[in-house]
């Protein structure tokens, strides 16, 4: 196996559980290709773990394991699954929702490593093309220990010429799996969706949004296919306007309200810019007793860390300026490029432009099938702040 040599100030953080080791801040890694498995050295050339190498990523090591007598390998992966699916048996109520995430990459000790289960079928996505090679073991462990009807691949994030979509194991996906939600029914398209199919971390958000929507009138912007507006509607909000740039998020949107036995007319249903939508809103005075701010990351990438924090801003001011006194805004953030403090400050900025005193009723973040490791800041990714605007 490939050795590398961990710089002494790293160690300490690679035994603490930080997963990733930086290109720039590890020596070459001689003689080895992406997906090999590396060895980790520390003082005195001791092996201290070890991790999964991408010869074309900043992150140039994963870390698989820093346990004494662990080795990675088929044996390992089994391992790691076993214990992820006993932690969401233990975590979560299994009885009402069978769409949950089993694998969250670091968090789960398989560092670039994404499944979701809907109803029986798995989803796997990948950060990294280092684990292509071991692919074929993933897929054997998944159907051993998960025994689901089918794997869908759904690519390598970012990466769309390296490995394309396709049926890894068992059947085909049927073009929508039905998955219940705490009792909410929600159509998944695994091929065409976003992600794995669903935002699966807002699933305890959309439940807080269910409890608070009765009598409400609501705005529900970035809706994908409806998750936050569902959850409105059956938590007996009186009108549910659902707004996203992507027409077949919107027609999704329409679907799973016809699923739930709640009549579309009733609704709104908008395919346009969200910010176009606010305006327009803003210029026929209309407002709302609960607006949802949902944005894809504005902030991909570290530089482009201003220009999101504008934007967030513009947002969330223009969002809260259509929320009537006294009623609610639901703002989430998904970049992990913006901590929560950082997102605290962008509300406080917001809230000061659209001259409205804010209350804060909620602050969230990632549910329990999202673990991850708390020397690992850069896991934590998802804000929700539930407030009243005075
Ligand atoms: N709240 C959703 C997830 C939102 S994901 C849920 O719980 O399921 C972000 C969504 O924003 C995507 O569906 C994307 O199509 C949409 N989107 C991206 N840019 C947009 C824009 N400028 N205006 C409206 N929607 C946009």
């Amino acid at each position: 196996m490939p050795t590398v040599v961990v710089p002494d100030r790293l160690t300490s953080h690679v035994a603490a559980g930080h997963p990733w080791l930086y290109a720039d801040a590890v020596p070459a890694v001689s003689g080895a290709r992406t997906g090999d498995l590396v060895t980790l050295l520390g003082q005195g050339r001791r092996p201290i773990g070890q991790a999964l190498f991408d010869a074309d990523s900043p992150i140039a090591l994963r870390v698989l394991t820093t346990r004494r007598g662990e080795a990675a390998g088929p044996e390992l992966w089994r391992q790691r699954v076993e214990q992820a699916l006993a932690l969401r048996r233990g975590t979560l109520d299994l009885r009402s929702t069978d769409a949950f995430r089993l694998l969250h990459g670091e968090g789960d000790r398989l560092p670039g490593v994404v499944v979701d289960h809907y109803a029986g079928f798995l989803v796997l996505k990948l950060d990294t093309p280092a684990w292509l090679p071991h692919l074929g073991d993933l897929r054997d462990t998944l159907m051993e220990v998960m025994r689901p009807s089918g794997i869908y691949f759904k690519g390598i994030s970012g990466e769309r010429e390296a490995a394309a979509p396709h049926t890894l194991a068992g059947d085909e996906p049927p073009e929508h799996i039905p998955v219940r939600e705490h009792g909410m029914r929600l159509l998944v398209d695994i091929r065409r969706g976003q992600k794995t199919g669903l935002f699966l971390d807002q699933r305890e958000n959309r439940a807080v949004v269910r409890q608070v929507a009765r009598g409400r009138r609501v705005l529900n912007l970035f809706s994908y296919t409806g998750g936050f507006s569902l959850a409105a509607a059956l938590g007996g909000a009186t009108h549910v306007t659902s707004v996203d740039l992507a027409k077949g998020a919107v027609e999704g949107a329409r679907q799973n309200f016809i699923a739930n036995d709640l009549d579309p007319a009733a609704h709104g249903f908008v395919a346009a810019d969200a910010f176009d939508h606010l305006a327009a809103c803003a210029a026929s005075k209309q407002q709302f007793d609960l607006v949802i701010v949902d944005p894809p990351s504005f902030a991909p990438r570290k530089s482009a860390l201003r220009a999101a924090e504008a934007a967030y801003t513009k947002l969330n001011a223009a969002a809260i300026r259509q929320v009537v006194p006294g009623g609610l805004v639901a703002c989430a953030s998904c970049s992990s490029h913006v901590p929560m403090d950082m997102f605290l400050k962008i509300l406080r900025e917001s809230a000061r432009v659209a001259r409205r005193a804010l209350r804060i009723l909620e602050i969230r973040q990632e549910p329990a099938d999202h673990p991850t490791p708390l020397h690992f800041p850069e896991g934590r990714y998802l804000k929700f702040v539930l407030a009243v605007a005075e």
